[in-house]
């Protein structure tokens, strides 16, 4: 008898290893699937082996791009469970995007075939508190004043009180709906694209206290 239960116990779990892997709608629910297990604590770190790497020596076929900060807590592969070759990632201190990123996403675009853009901003951003600090860059000799250059002049597309500048999180989500208005208008590849639906570009915001990341724009 115990041998029996054995036996079935040993086919259950062969089943199991089986699974098919699960299929998804859209990149953005693969995205927001793997930070729901992020979150939960139960990570199941895909697409980490060397195999996947020689797999991939080819070429790559990410099917999401990351337009992130380069902040340490925020990495892409990370809080979205995915792994090697998944995710074409661009990041820059407050997720700003000058022509160097706009060019390095337009090649995952044209040439990767990639059709999915999140701009990703988070909680107590650095970039973003320097700003609120010191907004007049007029004495200052380091490169981080084109920084908060850059995120100035989001904050006068999104008139920002003054009184709002001291709330950090208002003006970090003004510079991700600024960075998903810029892509949506940028010329001449991404527009078209997105006019036509070919191309999404969503902007999200990550919680530092849970690790959620929450859709902002659409
Ligand atoms: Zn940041």
């Amino acid at each position: 008898m115990k041998t029996w239960i054995f036996l079935f116990s040993f086919f259950l779990l062969c089943t199991a290893c089986k699974q098919e892997p699960v299929k998804y709608d859209s990149p953005l629910e693969r995205l927001m699937a793997g930070n729901k297990r992020f979150m939960a604590g139960h990570p199941v770190h895909p697409d980490e082996t060397l195999q996947r790497i020689r797999d991939l020596k080819k070429g790559q076929d990410p099917f999401a791009i990351i337009v992130g900060c380069a902040d340490s807590r925020v990495p892409p592969e990370l809080i979205f469970d995915q792994g090697l070759g998944d995710i074409f990632s661009i990041r820059t201190a407050g997720n700003i995007i000058g022509d160097y990123e706009l060019g390095s996403i337009e090649y995952a675009v044209e040439h990767l075939g990639c059709k999915f853009i999140i701009v990703l901003g988070h909680e107590n951003c650095g970039a973003i508190k320097a700003f609120i600090e010191n907004p007049d860059t007029t004495n200052q000799h380091d490169h981080i004043k084109n920084i908060i250059e850059y995120i100035s002049e989001e904050n006068e597309e999104h008139s920002l009180a003054e009184a709002d500048k001291h709330q950090v999180d208002k003006a970090v989500k003004a510079n991700i709906t600024h960075g998903v208005h810029l892509l949506q208008n940028a010329q001449p590849v991404l527009k078209p694209l997105i006019d036509k639906k070919e191309v999404t570009v969503v902007g999200a915001y990550y919680d530092l206290d849970n690790g959620e990341v929450i859709i902002t724009d659409k």
